[in-house]
């Protein structure tokens, strides 16, 4: 890492990774819009391919800018090294893919994105891979789920569709002494709000479709690295331990040490895998990461605000926002959170289903979208959407019943989000 640790946030969002262009001077972080980079010499490509030199060879592996995006993320988040990669969804299997085998199981919180869900009790399972869900405010049950064939535990920071936030610290020790990472998903939280590997988490993976980026232009997805997790302490973990076949018996954690699993991640998981971003993308990232505490504060602002709002109108039955005094989370939010619960909550309206329905359809400014973290104020029907594969009883744990609706909150002029609800509200409830 090239930067002093001593920078505040501030400073790092800004110029984590980057330095002006050696060939040009050009101080903005050039989008290298190339797929290959040409090798000094025929040894030079040997020691790249070998894992002997790092340097760039195909952008399917590497890229520079890709490279920048990779190097402020991991500085962000305290990590040793990030891979990013081409969604959130593709993060999530790159985390996951070094660590499983057939037969393996993850432990996963009931509080997840809607996708994160399908693709944890559904589609892994075509790798032989599976997960068991528990609720993780009860440590008891979480620590009673791990078997010998676990080999990870996968959370939220503050959770998606909103009202829920981890106790990192707490999951971290239940992780801890069964000798397995855990995989913090810190998409709706951001760096800003929570530094997940400095409350005890191994990997962090983010969808940087959403507040990295910040105003809905890209898809991206990105895995950090804390480099603190012994992969060699058991014989859990053999594609990090044991000899890579793929790379004339290299064993990647003896090798690389704490870069371990950013190495394997970029070398077998991105060769392999292909789930690679593209240097548009990650422009458009680095865009969106420059601001992403101004957004932030104004996003928690506005959220606290819109929440407050709601939670006295007598159209709405209740607000879920772990910002919110009302709320179970208030404490936790506060102690674990101090800068804020984030911008993302439900409220259930008074009418069920029906009235949703009418909601979504009559607002003007909030935009009826399946994203998050965009500057602009979104909503969503998550029963009829986004969690709309899941069960009832899937939906309810997941904060996600039929008369509620998800706000991602925007940075706009509060005062004229709340009077978009109120029209809304009142032709919803008439
Ligand atoms: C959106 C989202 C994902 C999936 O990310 P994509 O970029 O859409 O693939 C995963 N986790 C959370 C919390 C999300 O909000």
């Amino acid at each position: 890492m090239t930067e002093a640790p001593t920078y505040g946030f501030d400073t790092l969002q800004i110029h984590a990774g980057a330095k002006p262009d050696p060939a040009t001077g050009a101080r903005q972080t050039p989008i290298y819009q190339t797929t290959a980079y040409v090798f000094r010499d025929a040894d030079h490509a040997a020691a790249l391919f070998n894992l002997q030199e790092v340097g760039f060879i195909y952008s399917r592996l590497t890229n520079p800018t890709v490279a920048v995006l990779q190097e402020r993320i991991a500085t962000l988040e305290g990590g040793v090294g990030a891979v990013c990669c081409s969604s959130g969804h593709a993060a999530q299997i790159m985390a996951l893919f070094p660590l499983m085998q057939p037969g393996c199981n993850v432990v996963a919180s009931t509080r997840l994105y809607g996708g994160t869900v399908t693709q944890l009790s559904n589609t892994i399972k075509r790798f032989g891979w599976s997960a068991t869900f528990v609720d993780t405010d009860d440590l008891d049950a979480v620590a009673a789920a791990i078997d010998e064939n676990t080999r990870a535990i996968f959370c939220e920071s503050i959770a998606n569709p909103g009202g829920y936030v981890t106790d990192i610290r707490a999951l971290a020790d239940v992780a801890d002494a069964a000798g397995i990472p855990l995989i913090v998903d810190n998409t709706s939280a951001t760096p800003y709000l929570c530094r997940p590997i400095e409350q005890g988490a191994t990997l962090v993976v983010h969808s940087t479709t959403k507040y990295l980026t910040g105003n809905g232009t890209v898809t991206g997805g990105c895995v950090v690295d804390s480099g603190n997790f012994d992969w060699s302490a058991s014989d859990k973990f053999p594609s990090l331990s044991e000899p890579e076949s793929a790379y004339h018996g290299l064993k990647f954690h003896e090798t690389f040490g704490g870069l371990a699993f950013t190495f394997h991640g970029i070398a077998i998981g991105l060769r392999d895998l292909g789930m690679t971003m593209n240097p548009q993308g990650a422009h458009y990232t680095l865009m969106g990461i420059e601001t992403l505490s101004l957004r932030m504060q104004r996003h928690v602002e506005n959220a606290e605000t819109v929440a407050a709002w709601l939670e006295n109108d007598p159209r709405v039955d209740y607000v879920t926002y772990a910002g919110l005094p009302s709320s179970p989370y208030y404490d936790r939010a506060k102690s674990c959170y101090p800068k804020g619960a984030g911008g993302l909550f439900t409220f259930a309206v008074k009418g069920g289903y029906d009235a949703c329905v009418k909601l979504v359809n009559s607002l003007e400014i909030f935009s009826h979208v399946a994203n998050l973290g965009d500057t602009r104020s979104l909503i969503i029907h998550s029963a009829s959407t986004t969690h709309r594969q899941l069960s009832p009883e899937q939906q309810e744990a997941a904060g996600a019943g039929a008369n509620v609706v998800r706000l991602s909150i925007g940075i706009e002029d509060p005062k004229d989000l709340i009077a978009d609800l109120d029209q809304a509200l009142a032709k919803a409830s008439s």
